[in-house]
């Protein structure tokens, strides 16, 4: 049996759509990350989960109980909202520990989780006295506080400086497995997702994209949007031809491709390339396919990586080279690029075009 289950939930307001037909299932302990542009249907989602919503249509099972029509506080789940709904005149001890009082529960939690959120020492402060991040840290608090076996997080990292989202996140994730809590943390951070979660559901436009483990979403896909919301990537519009274990795509601003045969039969397709899969090279490389002189245009500095735009043609390929790598190469050097046959995703081109595919992810 699933821990929770949604079956086909569809949910509209007025003429929004804003879910159609959602189906997942999380397993005890599980941290599922749900992933999705503004206006995805990503609160909504969790909001019939902690019945704050009625589904259009549609149920939810905890545990394998039918929780459809039960009201919040009988389904066992802790619900983060995105604006945090804190109490700003209590302190924050009294927010945190909240949940815990009304029910006469034991209040170890509350400390636990102050201390895990690093706001120990201001639990005597009021709410309104501290910055939005740190609120925002209350707010989790409170939700891990709550000794609900379901947290339901919107958008929990979302104020926090880079430095302590990274910090927290594992942490959260690390409280959450010792606790033996299941947790939906939604967001629109791909990286945060990636990088946290046991598996990720992609949302656009009220529908579930791909539901897999984080390395298979990368590395697999399953579609243009998928593949586009996860990073700046190459695409590349063309028509394919086989040519016997082979596949020759003529790709528009660019040219001839040689890809190794796709998946789709689909002869008007999409190639798509991640900046780490390009080679970059100021020597002629060896290959006999895939290899096009190019003009570098911007090299932007990232840290580990450096991000190159390079003029091939008629296009812009993004390259990424790791620091060290780009040695020598600056705005206006010739170079080569080299697309490996092997790493190319293909799809087949979109019905409702590529500028849909690629830019329209809200319901
Ligand atoms: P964000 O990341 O911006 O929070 P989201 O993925 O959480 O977005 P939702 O808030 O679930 O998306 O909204 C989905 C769609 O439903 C959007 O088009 C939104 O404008 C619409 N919507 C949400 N709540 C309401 C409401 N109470 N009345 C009308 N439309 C709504």
């Amino acid at each position: 049996m699933k821990f929770l289950e949604v079956r086909s939930v569809f949910k509209s307001y007025g003429s929004i759509r804003a879910l159609r037909g959602v189906s997942i299932s999380v397993d005890k302990g599980e941290y599922l990350c749900i992933l999705g542009p503004t206006g995805a249907g990503k609160t909504t989602l969790l909001k019939i989960i902690a019945g704050l919503i009625k589904p259009d249509r549609g149920r939810v099972l905890i545990e394998g109980f039918d929780v459809t029509d039960l009201p919040p506080e009988l389904r066992s789940v802790s619900y983060m909202p995105q604006g945090y709904a804190l109490f700003l005149h209590m302190s924050v001890w009294d927010n945190v520990s909240y949940g815990l009082r009304v029910r006469g529960l034991p209040l170890d939690r509350a400390e636990e989780a102050l201390k895990m959120v690093g706001l120990y020492h201001r639990r005597f402060s009021r709410v309104y006295e501290l910055s939005g991040g740190q609120q925002q840290r209350v707010a989790l608090a409170r939700a891990i506080a709550a000794e609900a076996k379901l947290l339901l997080l919107d958008e929990p990292l979302s104020a926090l400086d880079a430095l302590l989202n990274l910090e927290l996140r594992h942490e959260l994730r690390r409280l959450a497995k010792s606790l033996g809590l299941t947790v939906l943390h939604v967001t629109h951070n791909t990286e945060e997702a990636l990088s946290i979660a046991d598996r990720v559901v992609i949302l656009r436009k009220g529908v579930v994209q791909q539901v897999g483990r984080p390395s298979e979403i990368y590395l697999k896909p399953a579609n243009i949007f998928t593949a586009s919301f996860l990073s700046e990537v190459n695409v590349l519009e063309g028509l394919a031809r086989v040519s016997g274990e082979k596949s020759v795509v003529d790709v528009r601003g660019l040219g001839k491709l040689v890809l190794e045969k796709p998946s789709t039969k689909a002869s008007h397709v999409v190639v798509i390339y991640r900046p780490e899969d390009v080679l970059v090279s100021s020597n002629t490389p060896s290959y006999k396919v895939n290899v096009f002189k190019g003009e570098v245009r911007s090299i932007e500095f990232l840290g580990l990586f450096s991000r190159l735009r390079i003029q091939v043609n008629g296009l812009e390929i993004i390259a990424d080279l790791w620091s060290g790598e780009d040695r020598g190469l600056k705005e206006d050097s010739r170079v080569y690029v080299y697309f490996d046959p092997r790493l190319a995703l293909v799809y087949p081109y979109p019905r409702e075009g590529l500028h849909v595919e690629l830019y329209e992810g809200g319901g």
